[in-house]
C-alpha cells in the first residue's frame, strides 16, 4: 500500500513551426492534452505496478478536475481523499511546443493544489498509517508536505520525499523525515549550490543532503540510472542504454516505482534497478503517463 501526497495537472500541449512573438496569434499543427502532475504521475505508475495507491489532491470544480479524476479512478487509484474545492482551479500547465527546436515555453498554474493543507493530510490520516510507504513531492506546500512526513514518521512508516521542483532552500525538518531522499541532478544542484556532473561529484552533493538530515539519498542521474548515497553505503546503479524520444516524466515512473518494489520489501538497491528498468522504457515512447507501463507489459523477472 502506498499513499501519496501531491499535485495533479492538466498539461495543454500545442505544437507550431515556431513560438509566437508577444502579441502574435500564430497558427499551430497539433494540439494534445496529457494527465500530469508529479503527484498523480507518481501515483499512477506505482498504480501500474500492481500497487494499492491512495492519492492525497486538490481539484478545482471543473471539467479538468472531472476528467483527472476520471483518469486516476481508471487506473485504480483510492481517491477518497481528494478534495474538490470551489476556491480555485485545476491545476494547468499550457505548454508551447517549437517544432523544429523542440524547445517549449511552459505556464503552470498550480490552482487547487497550492491549497492542499495540512488539515486535508490531517483528514487522511487512516490513509497515510495504513501504507507501507508515503510519497510526496514539491509541488504542494511545504507546510502540507511536512504534516505528512511527521504522520508518517511518528507512525513508523518509510517516506519518500522527492524534492521537486526544488528551490533553494529546504528547512532542515524535511531532510530529517526523509527515509529516502530523492532528487534529480539539477534539483540536486539548486538544494546544494554544487555541481553534479560526475559521479564523483553526485557523491559528494548527495553527502551533502545526508549531512542536513536525510536518511538516504537516492539521486536520479538521468541516462547514467541512479546513485544511492547512505553514511555506510555508496551504489551507482546505471540505466540500460536505450533511444530516448521523450523524457518527460522519467523522475516519476522512478519514484512511483520506486515507491512500488519498497513497499513490496525489495532492497533498496534491487529496487532502484527496477525503478531504472522502468523509468528506461518510459523514455522509448512519447507522452508523460502514456509512457508508463503496466505490469502485464514488463517482462515477469522484473516485478518477481
Ligand atoms: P527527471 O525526469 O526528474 O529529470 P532523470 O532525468 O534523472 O529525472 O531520470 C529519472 C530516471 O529515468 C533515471 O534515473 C533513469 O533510470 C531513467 N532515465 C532517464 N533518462 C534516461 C535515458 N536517456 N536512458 C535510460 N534511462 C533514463
Amino acid at each position: 500500500k502506498i499513499c501519496v501526497i501531491g499535485a495533479c495537472n492538466m498539461d495543454l500541449i500545442s505544437y507550431a513551426p515556431r513560438l509566437p512573438k508577444l502579441g502574435e496569434t500564430l497558427p499551430g499543427t497539433r494540439f494534445q492534452m496529457g494527465f500530469g502532475g508529479k503527484g498523480a504521475n507518481q501515483a499512477v505508475m506505482a498504480a501500474r505496478l500492481g500497487a494499492q495507491v491512495s492519492l492525497v489532491a486538490k481539484l478545482g470544480q471543473d471539467l479538468f478536475g472531472e476528467n483527472t479524476l476520471a483518469n486516476l479512478r481508471a487506473n485504480g487509484i483510492d481517491t477518497r481523499f481528494i478534495q474538490v474545492t470551489d476556491e480555485s482551479f485545476t491545476g494547468v500547465a499550457p505548454i508551447w511546443v517549437d517544432e523544429s527546436t523542440g524547445n517549449n515555453a511552459i505556464i503552470v498554474a498550480l490552482g487547487a493544489n497550492e491549497l492542499l493543507s495540512p488539515q486535508d493530510v490531517a483528514a487522511a490520516q487512516e490513509v497515510i498509517e495504513a501504507a507501507d510507504v508515503l510519497v510526496c513531492q514539491w509541488e504542494c506546500p511545504l507546510e502540507t508536505n511536512l504534516a505528512a512526513l511527521r504522520l508518517a514518521s511518528q507512525a513508523g512508516i518509510r517516506t519518500i520525499f522527492n524534492p521537486a521542483p526544488a528551490r533553494e532552500h529546504l528547512p532542515d525538518e524535511a531532510y530529517r523525515l526523509s527515509d529516502i531522499f530523492c532528487p534529480n541532478e539539477s534539483e540536486t544542484e539548486t538544494l546544494t549550490g554544487l555541481p553534479v556532473s560526475t559521479l564523483e561529484q553526485a557523491e559528494t552533493a548527495a553527502r551533502v543532503l545526508l549531512g542536513r538530515g536525510a536518511a538516504r539519498v537516492i539521486l536520479t542521474l538521468g541516462e547514467r540510472g541512479s546513485l544511492l548515497v547512505t553514511p555506510d553505503q555508496v551504489h551507482h546503479e546505471p540505466a540500460p542504454a536505450v533511444k530516448a524520444v521523450d523524457t518527460t516524466g522519467a523522475g516519476d515512473a522512478f519514484v512511483g516505482s520506486l515507491a512500488y518494489f519498497i513497499a513490496r520489501g525489495f532492497s533498496l538497491t534491487a529496487a532502484m534497478a527496477r525503478a531504472n528498468q522502468i523509468a528506461a522504457i518510459s523514455v522509448q515512447s512519447p507522452g508523460t503517463q502514456s509512457s508508463f507501463p503496466s505490469a502485464a507489459d514488463l517482462p515477469p523477472e522484473l516485478l518477481a
